[in-house]
């Protein structure tokens, strides 16, 4: 009997499932551990985070699924690259299988636990399973990693096919899942957190709260490159922090993304596409590992001089910049870990383009809050909205708050939910408080009990501001 040990990470779930399949397939003796790993939790400055809270559920679920079937998923709390070699050690296996992770700090991780088990004749299985396509799969005819999105998508849709998307039929091997008595798991204040509001957010956990959202968004999906822009509407999945932690598959979601728009639904296509960006931002990073130290794609725009005034920053992430729509977007993210996608782009703009402040420090707050970070995406949109990424917008298209709110937000309706001072305010005067109309009502009177704050900016100045800084000191090549 050949025993392994399938160490999950951002893949917590036990079907369509590479590494697990794999390993159950070659091994009689499977065993599955999970490490919360303090070489990133240490790093958690806020020890209320709504994404150990969200992964600690996940965990707590497959553990009760595995349990259910006689197995156990084996959790552990310390260094995981110490701790799997150690475990690999005590369990007497001869291999480790895993799923690859694509981020340059996992990379290294990983190239160090395979060389820890390769001391004592074990070997780390690395498998593609985050993505539909990885590294080099899809590339240029010259065999080039692609820098624009729409040639990507065409070479990536051309090579997408039933045998990409099948899903990996774990449960066939079932029973080689070694049968162990069940261990408690670490609580989350053993792990050094507390509670969030998630469970006040209605937030899904775990593969049953991927598949229950994603019931629901398939209802939608055909309405979607419609809905999909106005935040105050269910328009999107809400799938991206199961993506991240890999509590649903990518083939399952592509397999019914691709099935739906061959047969005629564009808001399948248009959907599909949003893997598909999420494939492109995985393989520029793999292919630019420096994008991980703060460089920027396009090297010509690397030493943009931004003021970085201090304040601004403050105001725009409290959400207390004067402009509604960025400053509800912002209070979206801060009390909820999630913004729409529409708005992520607004506040970025805002944040390079009104208040010319480096995209990296939107970028680290963006790591800092949002229960769906990744940095591949993130750091793409950042690049995106700044202008310094691959197939970014160009510097000179900069977003006008005012009207991205009256189109995308036309009611306020979203305004409204997170601006509640503002709740009272007409369809017009949401969108700019300042206008000179509602100033005669009295908002900003001393007297007044409304607390909003003025406009931290004249958009139209700052917007000259940053053409000038970009048009100075981008470098030609
Ligand atoms: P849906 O509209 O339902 O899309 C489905 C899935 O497609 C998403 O879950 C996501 O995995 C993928 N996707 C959609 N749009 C993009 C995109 N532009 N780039 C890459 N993948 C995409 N997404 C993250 O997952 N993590 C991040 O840290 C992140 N940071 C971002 C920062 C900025 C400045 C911008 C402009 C975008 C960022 N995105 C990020 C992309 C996008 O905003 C989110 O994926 C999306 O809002 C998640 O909501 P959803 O699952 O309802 O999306």
């Amino acid at each position: 009997m050949s025993a392994a040990l399938v160490w999950l990470r951002r893949d917590l779930r036990d079907d369509d499932h590479a590494a697990l399949y794999h390993a159950l397939k070659r091994h009689t003796q499977v065993y599955v551990a999970f490490v919360f790993d303090t070489d990133i939790l240490d790093h958690l400055a806020d020890k209320q985070d709504r994404r150990v809270e969200f992964i600690w559920e996940s965990v707590r679920e497959l553990k009760q699924y595995l349990q259910a079937h006689g197995a156990d998923l084996i959790v552990l709390h310390g260094r995981a690259k110490v701790e799997i070699p150690a475990l690999a050690q005590t369990l007497q296996v001869t291999a480790v299988f895993a799923n690859k992770d694509y981020e340059p700090v996992a990379i290294a991780r990983d190239e160090e636990v395979a060389n820890t088990l390769l001391a004592t004749n074990r070997t780390l299985h690395l498998f593609k399973d985050q993505v539909l396509f990885e590294q080099d799969e899809v590339m240029t005819q010259a065999g080039k990693p692609y820098g624009v999105f729409t040639p990507y998508k065409n070479a990536h849709l051309a090579k997408l096919n039933a045998f990409y998307l099948k899903a990996y039929p774990v449960k066939k091997y079932w029973n080689h899942l070694a049968q162990t008595n069940p261990e408690p798991m670490p609580t989350l204040e053993s792990l050094g957190f507390q509670r969030t509001n998630l469970v006040d957010l209605r937030l899904p956990t775990g593969m049953s709260g991927a598949q229950q959202l994603f019931k629901d968004f398939l209802h939608r999906i055909d309405q979607y490159n419609d809905a999909r822009n106005y935040p105050a509407i269910k328009g999107v999945s809400y799938l991206s922090v199961h993506l991240r932690f890999g509590t649903i598959s990518i083939r399952q979601l592509g397999a019914a993304a691709w099935q739906l728009s061959l047969a005629g639904s564009e808001g399948a296509a248009t959907w599909l596409s949003e893997l598909i960006w999420r494939d492109f931002y995985f393989q520029v990073l793999f292919h630019r590992p420096d994008l991980q130290q703060g460089k920027s794609y396009k090297p010509e725009y690397e030493s943009l001089p931004f003021p970085n005034d201090k304040q601004w920053f403050a105001a725009w992430c409290k959400g207390r910049t004067g402009f509604p729509i960025v400053d509800a977007a912002m209070r979206q993210l801060n009390q909820t870990g999630y913004m729409h996608n529409r708005l992520r782009m607004v506040v970025a703009s805002f944040l390079v383009k009104d208040l010319l402040i480096d995209w990296r420090w939107g970028e680290r707050y963006f790591a800092e809050k949002l229960i769906d970070f990744d940095f591949a995406a993130n750091n793409g949109g950042w690049q995106w909205a700044a202008s310094t990424g691959c197939d970014a917008q160009p510097y000179f298209r900069i977003f006008n708050p005012q009207s991205q709110s009256e189109k995308f937000d036309p009611q306020g309706k979203f305004i409204r939910k997170y601006l509640p001072e503002l709740a009272d305010l007409g369809e017009q005067q949401i969108h700019a408080p300042w206008d000179p109309h509602f100033h005669k009502k009295g908002l900003f009177d001393k007297s007044s009990a409304v607390d909003y704050p003025m406009p931290v900016v004249d958009h139209a100045v700052q917007r000259e501001l940053a053409l000038r800084l970009y048009k100075n000191n981008v470098k030609q090549r």
